[in-house]
């Protein structure tokens, strides 16, 4: 390439790039602006909430991307005369914009990884905690406490409440009885790390241990971990037993060993005065209860002589 070919080259350049910077800076722009419009056009508190938990910061690294873009480009549009003196200058101009470029994004994203979260879910529980407003009659409704709330929600919601990282909200309009179920994923949102103090700890993994039998506490296994400094935080939540049915609770009551599947020996050991030891195995307690009933001493030394 001679130098004329290069100084073509280099004014082409400069006039298609130009343009690009627009186009980069556009669909920054574009990208923000229809995520606003639409989160505006929701009405609804949790329909908010849901569009700003899940997508907010993707939209945000998005629009950073193309800014990163529209800086590397316009970056490589300066210093238009020293281009022309040597075609070295481009390519270290290509070098420098690229690391520029690079860079806002790296930041960009670090901000949006570890600081901007917090700053997010103050708006989050804004968004939660806003009084609701019943849609016929226009009341502002009332968000029952976790005590309250059981006697709206269903058995399976009450389970999942209980067992996994979810959470209900139940509103109610006191004037007509009308409530509105809201379904909240505790695991989404992030908890504040008692390291490193940032609103990075998240729920990474929750799985029952052992299934809550009708005699035994479950155990439910939960494992948080932070984003920005990695700590890792295990918890065991004991799930409790289930209640049993009420007849056979009574049962139980009247007798507290005759079914009891627990049980697997019954060891009964009878000592002699005279020193002599006798030990009796038996499957259940009704086998041993009459085995007392018809136990006889004299019978016992007849059995052993
Ligand atoms: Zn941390």
């Amino acid at each position: 390439m001679n130098k004329e070919q290069y100084l073509d080259f280099l004014a082409s350049w400069q006039e298609i790039v130009f343009i690009l910077v627009f186009v980069a800076l556009g669909l920054a722009v574009l990208n923000y602006l229809l995520f606003q419009v639409r989160y505006q056009s929701l009405k609804d508190f949790k329909e908010k909430f849901d569009m700003a938990n899940e997508k907010q910061i993707k939209m945000l690294f998005r629009t950073h991307i193309f800014l990163a873009f529209a800086i590397f480009l316009f970056a490589n549009t300066m210093s238009y005369e020293t281009m022309q003196i040597k075609a070295t200058w481009f390519f270290i101009r290509l070098f420098v914009a690229f690391c520029v470029g690079f860079l806002w994004g790296y930041v960009a994203q670090l901000i949006l990884k570890f600081y901007y979260p917090g700053k997010l879910e103050k708006r989050l529980k804004k968004l939660r905690y806003t009084p609701r407003v019943n849609p016929e009659t226009g009341n502002k409704m009332k968000l029952l406490s976790e005590e309250e709330e059981d006697a709206y929600l269903d058995e399976g919601m009450q389970a999942e409440e209980n067992v996994f990282s979810v959470d209900y909200d139940v509103w109610i309009d006191p004037a007509t009885g009308f409530t509105k179920i809201e379904k909240y994923k505790g695991h989404l949102s992030a908890l504040e790390c008692d390291r490193c103090g940032f609103q990075t700890l998240r729920l990474s993994k929750e799985e029952v241990v052992r299934e809550a039998t009708e005699t035994e506490d479950g155990e439910l296994f939960k494992e948080y971990k932070c984003s920005y400094c990695n700590r890792i935080k295990r918890k065991t939540v004991i799930l409790s037993h289930k209640i049993k049915e009420q007849s056979e609770t009574a049962r139980l009551i009247d007798d507290p060993l005759a079914h009891d599947n627990r049980i697997a020996v019954i060891k009964i050991e009878i000592h002699a005065t005279n020193g002599e030891v006798k030990e009796f195995d038996f499957q259940n307690l009704d086998q041993a209860k009459q085995f007392l009933s018809e136990f006889d001493l004299e019978k016992l030394h007849e059995d052993s002589y």
